[in-house]
């Protein structure tokens, strides 16, 4: 029996990550491109994979926004961000030519979810959300075992939340929203705020608790809303110390016992790590490699 070889990508807003092998668990070949131009970085990244050999699917789990529907003549393109030179990118497109390989496309939070659902913290879960604390905030959705696909992409990072009564002057930085939660909880946000990380501020600093508070808000609404069994936070804001019981805490507070099976939901950080989104990616490829999309 043969195996298809795939290949990955995790295209984010500073790096590509590429990946070559045959399934998710046996990735043979990786490499990290930086993101600078789109001609620059694809041509990049396609020179690698045409030196892995003949690929049998390839799946690209990109930052966004992005065109999902395959049905829309924008279909696997980035659409309009802020990222220079990006806005309008065929990312998806630009493979199927030069390749000529069956191409899957989805977004990286999404492929985080995926790679997290299928081999990391959300094992045998029905529903699962990934979201992603760091340059912006976002997140990707699986109910019932499905990403969840509609109008575009789920837009976490840009709900809104309860102002903190001690936080009232804070304008927020999310150039549509302004306080929106990315505007108040991403990375860019706090360092706008406090002019440091949270990973350099001391552990009795306010930052903390209110950043822990909007993130354990938007936990609770997704707890709420999707019935969904695991939320697995990550990205870079995540990794300061204690920050993700410190939601966790408030989250429950906020919660007051009123959801459903309490007990079965659950706040954790993912389980590979850094490497969830290229693992989803994989998948992402083996999928599109068997005829799906
Ligand atoms: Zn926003």
């Amino acid at each position: 029996m043969t195996v298809a070889r795939l290949g990955a990508i995790e295209a984010g807003g500073t790096k590509f990550v590429l990946a070559a092998g045959d399934g998710p668990t046996a990735i043979a070949a990786s490499h990290t491109i930086p993101t600078t131009t789109p001609e620059e970085t694809l041509s990049q990244a396609l020179a690698w994979f045409q030196d892995q050999g003949p690929l049998q699917g390839l799946g690209i789990a990109s930052f966004g926004p992005v065109e999902l529907d395959r049905g829309s003549s924008e279909w696997g393109h980035i659409l309009k961000t802020p990222k220079p030179g990006w806005s309008h990118c065929d990312l998806a497109g630009y493979f199927v030519r030069h390749l000529s390989v069956p191409v899957g496309f989805e977004t990286d939070v999404n492929g985080a979810a995926l790679g997290e659902h299928g081999f990391g913290a959300g094992q045998g879960v029905a529903s699962l959300t990934y979201v992603t604390v760091g340059t912006g905030i976002g997140g990707g959705a699986i109910s019932n075992g499905r990403l969840v696909h509609g109008a575009g992409h789920p837009e976490l990072g840009h709900i809104y939340s309860r102002r903190d009564a001690d936080d009232r002057d804070f304008a927020g930085t999310c150039p549509f929203h302004g306080d929106c939660l990315e505007g108040l909880a991403s990375g860019p946000a706090i360092l706008a705020r406090w002019g440091a990380t949270l990973s350099e501020l001391p552990q009795d600093h306010a930052a903390h608790n209110l950043v822990a508070g909007y993130l354990a808000q938007m936990c609770h609404t997704v707890f709420a809303s999707m019935a969904v069994e695991t939320i697995v936070l990550g990205g870079g804001v995540m990794k300061a110390p204690g920050l993700l019981e410190r939601v966790v805490r408030q989250a429950r507070e906020l919660g007051a016992g009123y959801l459903p099976k309490s007990e079965v939901r659950r706040i954790v950080p993912p389980s590979l790590g850094d490497r969830a989104g290229i693992t989803g990616a994989m998948l992402i490829a083996q999928r599109a490699a068997a005829g799906g999309s």
